[in-house]
């Protein structure tokens, strides 16, 4: 594994170029349009001589998939992103959000954080390996998929159901969701390792209808009412699972809000929730809040249509995040209880969604692999592992036992807020970066 040293001001030229392109597709889901972008991918194969191909799981919903072969040995490493971008309120943003536009060292783009950058950080890693001549000694699989956004049906779901094989590997390299740190001195690199799971609780009302001009006290609108302000500021317990410690031990002595000592008292039990009340920085606090404990948060509330009608039934729509051992058979019974507690009657709860939670070791070559090409790339850097709040892909594959991590790059909270929002960039410097760290990372695994 030797040979001349990759010309890095090359592969930046290259990779800017690529990762704008890609940005000037729009992939915006609904409805996604993927096979576009997913097009664009196997382009840029083919041109290296790297078969791939376009698998539709409906029109326009494609999804790329292509393997690295070496001499023999099992698919080892599965690089993994998705096609598919959220919507974006191009009024409200700078450079138009699908410009691609390369200005003041970033890149401008729905996508651009979330998640094109990692499908070009991964197939310039394939290119280079590629033109490099490194047959790897086992197998690398690069997919590129449909329909994250929404769920994943029309992508990863659907490539497990019709064609498992082609997504078979032993474990995962995919986004990582993003997590901003305020000032430190060390570069933080948060290594998604876990993921709560997502499901969605529906609260129906029933009460007695009537004459909006002669109250009574069965107007199902006060139980609601009642039921979103109680969920609103309910604190669930806090949980502690092997991720969430290695984040708090992590992130102690970096913190800098409080003594690491303090802080550390996150991780006893009965202790979490006057930590993170005296947590003064409001991010942080709210993404810790969201990484200890089980969340229920109210988004939907539907009942009445006339002025002068009491509704006799309604419902409100609850936003639940599960953690890895919880289920939500547990916090249904959690929240009829609080509810009931606090005053409301007449409700019944239902669930939809799967709740899937997932996490991974920590202890595998891969995730060593991660670390210490970080550690190669930046003498600052600090690798901590930690636990997406919302849901990726990955959970389908920790599902059934393969390990996954989501990479990302320091991000500041700024950058973060992004995600989804407006003139979503990326800075070249950081897009680099990671080239070399998945490189590197993918270096260690494949070859010995
Ligand atoms: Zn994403």
């Amino acid at each position: 594994m030797t040979g001349t040293p990759i010309d890095w001001n090359a592969v930046e030229k290259e990779a800017v170029d690529l990762l704008s392109r890609y940005l000037q597709i729009d992939t915006t889901n609904p409805p996604g349009n993927e096979t576009d972008g997913a097009r664009f991918l196997q382009s840029q194969l083919e041109k290296e001589q790297i078969e791939s191909e376009v698998l539709e799981s409906r029109p326009g919903r494609g999804n790329v998939l292509t393997k690295y072969c070496g001499a023999a040995g099992e698919p080892e490493i599965l690089l993994l992103h998705h096609i598919d971008v959220v919507p974006a309120e191009a009024p409200k943003w700078y450079h138009p959000p699908f410009s691609g536009r390369v200005e003041n060292g970033e890149i401008w783009g729905r996508g651009a954080q979330d998640c094109k950058f990692l499908g070009i950080m991964q197939l310039m890693v394939f290119l280079l390996l590629k033109r490099r001549g490194l047959e790897p000694e086992k197998h690398l699989v690069y997919a590129a998929t449909a329909d994250e956004e929404a769920g994943g049906i029309w992508g990863v779901h659907w490539l497990m159901e019709h064609h498992p094989e082609k997504l078979r590997a032993r474990s995962v390299i995919n986004e990582g969701v993003g997590w901003g740190f305020p000032s430190r001195e060390n570069n933080l690199y948060f290594c998604q390792v876990a993921e709560k799971g997502a499901c969605w609780m529906r609260i129906s009302f029933e009460g007695r209808p009537g004459h909006g001009s002669l109250p009574h006290g069965e107007n199902c609108l006060l139980d609601m009412a009642r039921a979103v302000t109680v969920l609103a500021e309910h604190d669930f317990p806090a949980q502690i699972n092997a991720t969430s410690r290695q984040l708090i031990e992590g992130l102690a002595p970096e913190q800098g809000l409080m003594p690491p000592d303090r802080f550390l008292e996150l991780l006893q039990e009965g202790r979490a929730h006057e930590v993170l009340d005296s947590i003064e920085d409001d991010a942080l606090r709210g993404l810790l809040v969201a990484t200890l404990q089980n969340t229920a948060v109210p988004t939907v509330v539907q009942a009445g249509g006339k002025s002068n009608v009491i509704p006799g039934e309604g419902h409100c729509e609850i936003d639940c995040r599960i953690l890895p051992g919880s289920d939500s058979e547990k916090l249904k019974q959690q929240v009829h209880d609080i509810l009931t507690v606090r005053g409301c009657r007449n409700f019944t709860i239902t669930f939809r969604g799967e709740g899937l939670s997932s996490e991974s070791p920590t202890d595998t070559q891969l995730y060593k692999a991660i670390h210490d090409s970080f550690l190669e790339n930046d003498p600052r850097a600090r690798v901590i592992p930690y636990m997406s709040p919302g849901a990726t892909d990955s959970r389908f594959f920790r599902d059934r036992g393969i390990p996954a991590y989501g990479l990302q790059f320091d991000l500041s909270v700024e950058e973060v807020q992004r995600i989804h929002g407006h003139n979503e960039r990326i800075g070249v410097n950081q897009f680099v970066l990671g080239i070399k760290v998945l490189y590197d990372t993918i270096r260690k695994c494949v070859y010995s």
